[in-house]
């Protein structure tokens, strides 16, 4: 089982054990609402994913992606988008475990800072 939660612990989910594609995202949304240059987010299907303590708040934050996040310490620990009903994104911050979800490519590039040391391979 793959394990994570926000900064205060009072929102902690699990994942089923499995291999997740990773992706750096550069968009802005993702920008500011971290408070980040980028975010590196695992996609898991929706099945694989549940929160196991707390409920988060949701932030409605486009026409079709809504986030969610804690209410007591405002870590940001999931997106979802009506695009893809079936597909969750986690923030590969919030894992217990962060080492296991290297970046394979990443999103947005086009808004990517142009400081950023490295582009993801
Ligand atoms: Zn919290
Ligand atoms: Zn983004």
């Amino acid at each position: 089982m793959i394990e994570g939660g926000c900064f205060c612990q009072n929102i902690r989910y699990a994942l089923d054990d499995g291999k997740y594609p990773s992706a750096d995202c550069h968009c802005t949304m993702c920008r500011r609402i971290h408070s980040a240059p980028y975010v590196t987010w695992l996609v898991v299907p929706i099945e694989k994913f549940r929160y196991t303590a707390g409920t988060p708040k949701a932030l409605k934050s486009s026409t079709n992606g809504t986030r969610y996040f804690c209410p007591s310490c405002g870590s940001h620990i999931a997106c979802v988008n009506t695009e893809h009903p079936d597909i969750i994104d986690i923030p590969v911050g919030s894992l217990d475990n962060p080492e296991m979800a290297p970046p394979s490519g990443e999103i947005f590039g086009d808004t990517r800072l142009p400081w950023l040391p490295h582009p993801a391979a």
